[in-house]
């Protein structure tokens, strides 16, 4: 059973499996596989609480932050993939351990409002929208969904709501998304807290360092995301037993004990790991920027979820209205689009959605910033993880969580178990 204080510190992340391996404590040296944000907040954390152990970081590629990235042009700024942080003291923690305070800052609270378009138009989501399928077959969903192991879409039984929700965090339809992974309070995944949620939520409140976030409100960073990938980067760089090994790709974790002499309870393994392509999804992102003048028909908020199997693009976000930072020129304004492989869409094709989508007017700035791929978690994923044992440690939303605030409070409590 976790004490208040654990869940005053990690709240309902502690209803997710910690995957620790007996004997990472004792380690000498350990080798973190993977330096996207999961492997660089693991190594971070280890290696400032334990100077007397030998860290190495090796990574695949030749940059360090795997899926986080932050494009830049003509003084246009998006991210491509996570651009802002929902509200969990594990993030205010590292923001004020690493000295980025000044640069962190609470979204517009004027840039709130969600819509859905659906059916030839937008709505706005509200409550009201939920309650209107019908309370009770809203409250049947949740009570079916305790007993484990539902998807999404039998937990929430409120069409087109659903879809939009799961496509917009993890690029899939409800069906096919397991409601205790992304929704471990509501499913009751796990261990209960000791004392009633909203007092631990009312303790929660109190620990936050720099500034306690408005309810409705996220946060971000000057400079998108690949600020904080920097900030870890160098505060790496700095300690005297960490290293970097980059472009070593690593296949299994029983190879890297036996090619470096180590036990496997050394390793802490932050990558993908015995998925195959269909394990994933994949979302082409795109930048568009217009002027003030051109998009005054695009309401100020925070963004539109498209469900539609035959849209081209499964939402927008308007990027410079959410933001405290600057992210296009004086005068202009930046959306983000998100268009899921599976729907087969070509740029031209999305390019072509933007009247729809947008406004009238053609946009100043389009283009193509990148391609993601998305761990799948199919309903049952995460009672599979509960029933796991493992030699070696395994943290990253290739396993208990999706979001950064997951990944950066399991580092801090993998860090708590050594
Ligand atoms: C479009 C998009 C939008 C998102 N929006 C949000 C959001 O709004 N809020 C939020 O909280 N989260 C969001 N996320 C999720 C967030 O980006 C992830 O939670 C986070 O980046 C995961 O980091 P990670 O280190 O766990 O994994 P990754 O970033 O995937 O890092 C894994 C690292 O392991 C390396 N690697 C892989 N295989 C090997 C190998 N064999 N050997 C060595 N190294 C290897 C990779 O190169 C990579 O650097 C979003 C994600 C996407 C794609």
């Amino acid at each position: 059973m976790y004490s208040v204080d654990e869940w005053t510190r990690y709240g309902d992340e502690l209803r997710r499996p910690l995957m620790v391996a007996d004997g990472l404590q004792n380690a000498k040296n350990i080798l973190i596989v993977g330096a996207g944000l999961s492997g660089l907040c693991v190594a971070y954390r280890l290696a400032t609480k334990r100077p007397d152990v030998q860290i190495e970081l090796l990574e695949k590629r030749d940059r360090c932050g795997g899926t986080v990235e932050t494009w830049t042009k003509d003084g246009w700024l998006c991210d491509v993939a996570v651009n802002a942080t929902r509200p969990h003291p594990s993030f205010w923690r590292l923001i004020s351990d690493l000295g980025l305070e000044a640069k962190f800052k609470p979204s517009n609270s004027g840039a709130s409002t969600r819509w859905i378009h659906a059916g030839g138009r937008r709505r706005k989501l509200s409550p009201w929208m939920v309650l209107k399928q019908g309370p009770f077959n809203v409250l049947r969903g949740i009570r079916s969904s305790r007993k484990g192991k539902k998807s999404v879409a039998k937990a929430m039984p409120i069409t087109g709501v659903a879809d939009a929700m799961t496509l917009g965090i993890v690029n899939d339809v409800s069906m096919n998304v397991d409601a205790d992974f992304l929704m471990p309070s509501m499913t009751r995944f796990g261990e209960d807290p000791p004392i009633k949620w909203s007092k631990v939520k009312r303790k929660m409140e109190q620990t936050y360092p720099l500034f306690t976030p408005r309810k409705g409100t996220t946060a971000s960073l000057e400079g998108g995301m690949q600020t904080l990938v920097d900030a870890l980067v160098s505060a790496l760089a700095s300690l005297e037993n960490v290293r970097f090994t980059l472009k070593a790709d690593i296949s299994t974790p029983e190879a890297l004990a036996e090619e470096r002499s180590q036990p496997l309870s050394s390793i802490v393994w932050c990558a993908p790991l015995g998925r195959t392509a269909t394990d994933f999804t994949r979302l082409n992102v795109y930048a568009v920027g217009y002027t003030v003048a051109d998009s005054r028909t695009i309401p100020v908020g925070y963004g539109t979820l498209i469900p539609e199997p035959d849209a081209p693009i499964s939402g927008v976000l308007h990027e410079s209205d959410v933001h405290a930072s600057p992210r296009a020129p004086e005068g202009h304004r930046l959306f983000r689009l998100m268009s899921p492989a599976q729907r087969g869409a070509s740029d031209e094709d999305v390019k072509g959605s933007l009247r729809t989508y947008l406004c009238e007017a053609d946009p100043v700035m389009f283009e193509k910033i990148g391609e993601r791929r998305i761990p799948s978690y199919p309903p049952g994923y995460m009672a599979s993880l509960s029933a796991l044992t493992s030699e070696f440690t395994r943290a990253s939303w290739y396993q208990s969580g999706v979001s950064i605030t997951h990944v950066v409070a399991e580092a801090e409590r993998i860090a708590d178990a050594v």
